[in-house]
């Protein structure tokens, strides 16, 4: 048996030392090596004291990489005290260093006869200074670092199976301030080997982030942070100066401020790279470049904006993001002055010229004589007289515009008539003369609607219209702003897969990933799932499928939904990503919604907001709104159903669409007019005359309003739709929902104005919010239990709400809720007995769903208020 302890250790590397190719080792980037004893293929030179402790002996690592160890197995001889010294190690910019040490150690009891003499740890020590020093050597210069112990120490029988126990420990050198340091190893008496010795710093490395370049950093002390200012990357600017703080563990945290791209520059792998050719960007910002819009090209990288086709034109002061479109013609001629032989005329200037206009051209000519022989006229302004006409006869007449590019379309032909020789109108005054006039007056104006149907059925059946002129019919009757794009409607296209291919990007399918499905649409399945496009980031997406064996209609009408959505671009609106329509299953994609839909979630976190985030909701959703007012867009259906949430709480506007919106709507039922709308939400008028406005909208909004304050009840609860219908026809409305701020329950009342031009534009709505949000003590005074609010917007007329005069009328007023019948049991002798009826009462009285209860004691709180304040609308 061989019992000298320091052969078995010598045993060591021998046993590993059957050569393995070397493969290089990695380290974290944030950490700089000053020495590595593995990198060192010769003699690392260290000193060693005395001569017969530490060896330097070759052998190999863990991962059998051939290294320089040191070695020591003094066990069996009392006193102890063996020095190894490093080279002197330059500390460069770095304070604070770390020590990482790989050592063996031999467990004491696994060696015979060394009881007292056998130790188990080692010293580690260094010494600053500021130059190299040579072979000078003084153990009493060097501080303790630390004493260095072994997790795992090894036997005889580890050796036997080959189990190497690889100990590493890492300790904190400094802060230092000299130039440079040695370390230095002090044995005992333990029987060890130093495998490796690295010494490093960390640094927070180079980086990129939120398009700002970060230098390589060194902290400073083992303390504060360092604050790090970025350099915006190539093309891009400065919006706020970009800064990080560089911790001492070399990280980077907090980072403010960001760079956008340049216009022509979009943002891609934390670099601005150029628009590709047929994209455009006019601004300054991070958002991607746009493909260019209609009829128009860019056939260079980096455009600012894309240039017309041929014979298109985009009026001086479109945005880039205008479609190019051919001139637009003179539409609106209007007759000022007829006599028996001429007329005057004027006409608007054509909304789109190619061009400054020179002139119009104004050719005329005889009905009858269809156009065999005309006249042509030239005008400098928008108006003319045409003298030398005959009496009582119809002309027709056409105008056109002129530029330096040349004549735009002429106007659809005018009818206009001269009048009737005066010797027969003037002198005939008997009354069969004015029933002659009536009955052509009468004639004329029939002829107009009838000329007005066809002309309105030739535009929708156009197949040559720019789709600008297929404005919507049901628009909402407010003045559209310049500049605001109009939503255009796809049922105006003849080929609805034209429109599709307009206004969403055709996805390959290949770049869909389904993950599970969330819901369930009127076509098929909704999906949540990830979209990835190339050289883009993977996102989350919904993904809404057409289910097999559709009709035409029932693609057309699918597809309907993202050629709505893909006009519209708002964050509080859903975002179309794309749509399948190329391969099966057909499908749109929007952005994932992670909390799906309004109602549903509300009330799955019944009264768990702040009053603040219910306002913010709302806000959101009026936003919405209001871009979609803008957009001469009316919704129809909006409730809380049809809105979205995401993780952020943001709220977003959904489910577009035309008659289909409605046809899928589980709430909407048929009136008697047909077509199915849905009541509770509806505006009187909508109802009844199917006069669907942004006003129409507003009360919708104001029923999402009182649905975001109950935490998603139900409106009106259990009643028939036909008693909701009367009631709110009688002029009752609502009750505030329970702890309502009055704020926005006078906001509610607004909304269900029953004359829709008093109801608030969703601009007011939105401004009113934001006055909520930055006054959030405003909120405090709720609708329950003080006086009927002041009126934000204007004031309604108390003839408008009929009053509730006594307890059985109330009572009557609830007679159609679904429990009327607790009510039975209760004995009230006044309304301030059962405005005092707590939940607590309503228990007993067998009303235990939480959801009536809440609603029979907000009603009774809303009595209370009515018989002291006056007539409260319910
Ligand atoms: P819809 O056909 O649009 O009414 O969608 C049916 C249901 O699918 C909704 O009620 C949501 O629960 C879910 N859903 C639709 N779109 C999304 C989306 N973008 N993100 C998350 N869930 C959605």
């Amino acid at each position: 048996m061989d019992c000298n302890p320091r052969s078995h250790l010598y045993i060591l590397p021998l046993l590993l030392s059957f050569v393995i190719p070397a493969f290089p080792i990695i380290y974290p980037p944030n950490e700089v090596n000053l020495l590595d004893s593995k990198a060192s293929q010769g003699e690392l030179g260290w000193i060693s004291y005395p001569s017969h402790g530490w060896e330097e002996i070759s052998g190999v690592d863990e991962h059998y990489t051939p290294i320089r160890t040191f070695q020591v197995c003094n066990v069996m001889e009392y006193s102890q005290n063996n020095w190894l010294r490093t080279n002197w190690i330059p500390r460069q910019s770095a304070q604070k260093f770390y020590v990482e040490l790989k050592f063996t150690l031999r467990d004491c009891n696994s060696i015979p006869l060394v009881l007292g003499t056998c130790k188990e740890t080692f010293n580690l020590l260094y010494l600053e200074t500021d130059d190299d020093q040579g072979s000078h050597f003084r153990e009493h210069q060097f501080s303790k670092i630390d004493t260095i112990a072994a997790d795992e120490s090894f036997t005889q029988m580890d050796l036997g199976d080959r189990i190497l126990k690889l100990n590493t420990e890492v300790r904190e050198v400094g802060p230092l301030s000299k130039k440079g340091f040695y370390l230095a190893f002090q044995d005992v008496g333990a029987c060890v080997a130093l495998v490796s010795v690295r010494v490093y710093f960390k640094k927070c490395p180079y980086t990129l982030r939120n398009l700002a370049s970060f230098p390589d950093t060194v902290p400073m002390d083992s303390q504060s942070l360092v604050e790090v200012k970025g350099s915006c990357v190539n093309h891009s600017k400065e919006e706020e100066p970009p800064r990080m703080y560089c911790s001492t563990e070399g990280e980077w945290l907090v980072p403010i401020g960001k760079c956008l791209c340049n216009a022509g520059y979009e943002e891609r792998s934390n670099t601005c790279q150029m628009c590709r050719a047929g994209f455009y960007k006019s601004t300054l910002g991070n958002m991607e470049c746009s493909k260019c819009p209609p009829h128009s090209f860019s056939y260079h990288e980096g455009s600012l904006h894309c240039g017309c086709e041929k014979n298109y034109f985009r009026a001086e002061g479109d945005p880039a993001s205008m479609a190019c479109t051919p001139p637009s013609p003179v539409t609106v001629i209007k007759k000022e002055k007829t006599s028996r032989n001429s007329v005057s005329l004027s006409w608007q200037q054509p909304e789109r010229p190619n061009g400054i206009i020179l002139d119009y051209e104004i050719k005329y000519y005889e009905k009858e004589e269809q156009e065999t022989s005309y006249t042509i006229l030239r005008a400098r302004g928008c108006n003319v007289t045409l003298n030398g006409l005959k009496p009582n006869t119809a002309y027709l007449l056409q105008i056109r515009a002129r530029t330096a590019a040349g004549y735009g379309a002429s106007s659809p032909s005018f009818q206009f008539e001269t009048s009737p020789d005066s010797a027969f109108s003037i002198s005939s005054e008997s009354s069969q003369v004015v029933l002659i006039a009536i009955s052509s007056a009468v004639a004329i104006i029939l002829l107009t609607v009838l000329l007005y149907i066809l002309i309105g059925r030739f535009c929708c059946h156009s197949k040559t219209k720019h789709p600008d002129e297929k404005r919507l019919h049901f628009g909402n009757g407010h003045l559209r702003l310049p500049g605001i794009r109009t939503y255009v409607d796809p049922h105006t296209y003849e080929d609805p897969s034209q429109a599709v291919h307009e206004f969403a990007k055709e996805l390959d399918a290949s770049c869909i990933a389904i993950d599970k499905v969330v819901g369930a649409g009127e076509f098929g399945e909704v999906c949540s799932g990830r979209l990835k496009l190339p050289s883009k980031k993977e996102i989350c997406v919904a993904i809404k499928t057409l289910k097999g064996g559709y009709t035409d209609k029932q693609r057309r009408d699918f597809l309907a939904e993202a050629s709505i959505m893909g006009q519209f671009d708002h964050p509080n609106i859903i975002r179309l990503e794309g749509v399948v329509t190329r391969s099966k299953p057909v499908m749109i994609v929007t952005e994932y919604m992670e909390n799906g839909s309004l109602d549903s979630f509300l009330r799955k976190h019944d009264a768990q907001f702040t009053g603040i985030q219910l306002v913010g909701m709302l806000r959101g959703i009026a936003s919405g709104m209001k871009y979609l007012s803008d957009m001469g867009y009316v919704h129809r259906d909006l409730a809380a159903r049809n809105i979205l949430v995401n993780s952020n709480l943001v709220c977003k506007v959904s489910d577009f669409g035309l008659s289909r919106v409605l046809e899928d709507d589980p709430e909407a039922a048929y009136t008697t007019r047909g077509g199915k709308i849905p009541i509770r939400w509806t505006a009187p008028e909508a109802i009844a005359y199917r006069k669907f406005t942004s006003a129409s909208d507003a009360w919708s909004y104001g029923i999402v309003l009182w649905e975001v304050m109950s935490y998603g009840e139900r409106p009106y609860w259990e009643m028939s739709n036909q008693d909701v219908i009367k009631a709110v026809d009688e002029g009752y409305r609502l009750p505030p929902p329970m702890d309502c701020p009055a704020t926005l329950y006078q906001l509610m009342l607004d909304c269900w104005q029953k004359e829709r031009n008093n109801r608030p534009k969703f601009e007011q709505i939105v401004s009113i919010l934001d006055k909520l949000i930055r006054n959030p003590g405003s909120l405090k005074i709720t609708a329950n239990t003080t006086s009927r609010p002041a009126n934000l917007l204007l004031d309604r007329s108390s003839s408008e709400v009929p009053s509730m005069g006594t307890m059985d009328d109330w009572m009557d007023g609830m007679r159609t809720l679904p429990c009327k019948e607790a009510f039975s049991g209760v004995s009230y002798s006044s309304c301030d007995t059962l405005a005092k009826t707590s939940t607590e009462d309503l228990k007993k009285v067998g009303v235990t769903n939480v959801g009536p209860q809440k609603k029979i004691v907000s009603s009774l709180k809303a009595l209370d208020s009515h018989t002291k304040n006056g007539p409260v609308p319910v």
